[in-house]
C-alpha cells in the first residue's frame, strides 16, 4: 500500500528554497523524501485575513501553502495568547502569564481559521503533523468540522507542571484540545510523566491497555521523541569554518553561551555564577572569557523588555569588578550569528554553558558536542532543567539556581583532564548520533502511522 500524504503544519512556513534551522531542515527533509503539503503563516501580516496561496519553490517535489495574520492576530494570537500565557506557562513561570480575553479569542479565531482552510485542502488519507503550542487547539477544530485522519501533534517546549494548568484560561478544554490528537509527542519523558499526571488527576482520562489513554470516547498515545541535530552537517561546518578570535589569544580559554534572549534561559544567573568563578579562579591560572551570544526576541511582549538591560548592567558590573586593562572577562553580542560561525564558534570554545531554568530540548547542547574535535574536545555544563539533560549524562549537570556551585563546576570544567573530556565527549556523541534528526521524524511518523484512524461522526 503507498504511503499516506503528509501534512506538516506549523507557525511559520519557510520562504526560502532551502531554508535554515534546525527544525525547519528536519521537516523540508522529511517532505523532499515523501511528498506532502506545508501549511504555515507567511510571516507578512495583512489588514483582512485571506485564503491559502500556494508559494512552493520552483521544481519543489513538495507543496508549501501559506497564510497572512492579520495585524491584530499578531498581536493576540501570536504575541498575545501563545506568547504571553502558554509559553510562560509552560516553562514553569505562572508568575509572568498575561491573560487577556481579547487574546484568547484571536487565539481560538486563528485556530478555526487555519482549520477552515486545512479541511479544504485534506484528503481522506491524508496524515497530518501539527508544530507545538501556538496550535494546541487545532486538531479538535478539524474534528469538529468532521475531519477523522489520523491528526499527530509535537510539543516542543516542556509540557507544564500539572498545578500551574489551573492558571490557564483554557483549562478546561484541554482535554478536549489534546485527546483530539492521536499521537502526542513530548520532548522528554519528564514531560510524559507531567502530561499523564494531569491527565490522571485532573480529567477523566482512563489508562487503557498498551499505554493509550481515553478520553471523551477518543483513544490516543502520549510518548517521548527527543528532538536531535544533523550530527554530520554540524561536525562538517564545524570543520570547515575559519574563526579566528584575533583578540582571544589562543592560550586563553574561552567559555560559550548561545541563547535567544528569553528569561527561560536563565542568562542572569549565569553571568553571576560566571562573576563568581572569576572570584575563585586560581590567578597564576589561564584567564578565561565569556561570549555570550544572546541575539533578542520577541521584544513586543511585555516580559522581554527589560531582560535586555538586566545583563548588560551585571555585564558591567562582571567586567567592572574584574577586568585587566587587556582582559574583558565577559563579551555580549546581541546579534544573531550564522550557523556556520556559530560552528566555528563551538569547536574554538572549551567549555559550552547551556544553563536554562526550563528548556524543552535545547538544541545549542547537541550542536556543541557535535562541533568538537574528538582529539581536544570541550567540555558541556548542562542544567538539569534542560531536556537534554535527560539524555546527555556526560554533561557536567548544574542546578542553575546555585551559582556558587555552578562556580566551582565552571573551575572543574576548565581544569578537566584530556582523558575525562574525550570519554564524556564521546559518550554523548554516541546519544546525538543514535537520535539525531532524521531518527527523530522517522520515528515520529512511524508511530503515528501505526495508531489505529477512528471516524468521527
Ligand atoms: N542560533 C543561531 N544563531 C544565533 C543563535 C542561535 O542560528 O545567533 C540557533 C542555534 O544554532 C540553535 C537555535 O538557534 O539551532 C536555538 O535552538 P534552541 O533549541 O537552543 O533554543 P530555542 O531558541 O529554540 O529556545
Amino acid at each position: 500500500m503507498a504511503e499516506p500524504r503528509l501534512v506538516v503544519v506549523s507557525n511559520r512556513i519557510p520562504t526560502d528554497a532551502q531554508p535554515a534551522g534546525g527544525l525547519v531542515v528536519a521537516l523540508h527533509e522529511a517532505l523532499e523524501s515523501r511528498g506532502g503539503v506545508w501549511i504555515g503563516s507567511s510571516g507578512n501580516m495583512v489588514d483582512t485575513p485571506g485564503p491559502l496561496r500556494e508559494i512552493s519553490p520552483e521544481g519543489s517535489v513538495y507543496t508549501r501553502l501559506a497564510y497572512d495574520l492579520t495585524h491584530d492576530e499578531h498581536k493576540g494570537f501570536y504575541l498575545g495568547h501563545a506568547n504571553s500565557v502558554i509559553w510562560p506557562l509552560f516553562h514553569h513561570r505562572a508568575d509572568l502569564i498575561d491573560v487577556s480575553e481579547e487574546s484568547r479569542r484571536q487565539y481560538m479565531g486563528v485556530n478555526a481559521r487555519v482549520a477552515e482552510m486545512i479541511a479544504e485542502v485534506l484528503e481522506p488519507t491524508d496524515i497530518l503533523w501539527i508544530h507545538d503550542y501556538h496550535f494546541l487547539p487545532l486538531a479538535n477544530e478539524l474534528r469538529k468540522r468532521g475531519v477523522g485522519n489520523r491528526i499527530g501533534y509535537f510539543l516542543h517546549i516542556p509540557f507544564p507542571n500539572p498545578s500551574d494548568i489551573a492558571a490557564l484560561p483554557d483549562r478546561k478544554q484541554l482535554g478536549a484540545w489534546i485527546s483530539a490528537y492521536d499521537l502526542i509527542g513530548l520532548q522528554t519523558q519528564r514531560d510524559v510523566s507531567a502530561c499523564l499526571e494531569w491527565l490522571r488527576s485532573d480529567t477523566d482520562a482512563e489508562f487503557t491497555l498498551r499505554g493509550r489513554m481515553k478520553l471523551d470516547g477518543r483513544f490516543f498515545e502520549v510518548r517521548s521523541f527527543p528532538i536531535g541535530i544533523d550530527v554530520d552537517a554540524f561536525q562538517k561546518a564545524a570543520d570547515e569554518a575559519d574563526i579566528r578570535i584575533t583578540d582571544l589569544p589562543p592560550d586563553q580559554k574561552l567559555v560559550l553561551g548561545v541563547d535567544r534572549l528569553d528569561y527561560s534561559k536563565g542568562l542572569p544567573n549565569r553571568f553571576e555564577a560566571f562573576g563568581k568563578y572569576l572570584g575563585l579562579r586560581d590567578r597564576d591560572g589561564p584567564r578565561a572569557t565569556m561570549l555570550q551570544i544572546a541575539p533578542p526576541s520577541r521584544e513586543d511582549v511585555e516580559a522581554y523588555r527589560d531582560i535586555r538591560a538586566e545583563l548588560e548592567s551585571m555585564a558591567g558590573s562582571v567586567n567592572g569588578e574584574h577586568a585587566e586593562i587587556d582582559w574583558t572577562p565577559i563579551r555580549y553580542l546581541r546579534k544573531p550569528l550564522p550557523r556556520e560561525t556559530l560552528a566555528g564558534l563551538y569547536r574554538r570554545a572549551d567549555l559550552c554553558l547551556v544553563t536554562p531554568l526550563a528548556d524543552g530540548m535545547n538544541l545549542v547542547a547537541k550542536e556543541y558536542v557535535a562541533a568538537q574535535d574528538g582529539a581536544d574536545p570541550g567540555v558541556l555544563i548542562l542544567s538539569h532543567f534542560a531536556g537534554a539533560a535527560e539524555q546527555l549524562d556526560g554533561a557536567l549537570m548544574v542546578n542553575p539556581y546555585d551559582t556558587a556551585d555552578m562556580a566551582r563546576v565552571i573551575d572543574q570544567a576548565l581544569t578537566m583532564s584530556l582523558h575525562e573530556r574525550h570519554a564524556r565527549w564521546l559518550s554523548m556523541m554516541q546519544v546525538i548520533r543514535e537520535t539525531d534528526i532524521a531518527w527523530w521524524t522517522d520515528s515520529y511518523l512511524r508511530a503515528l502511522r501505526s495508531q489505529p484512524q477512528m471516524q468521527v461522526a
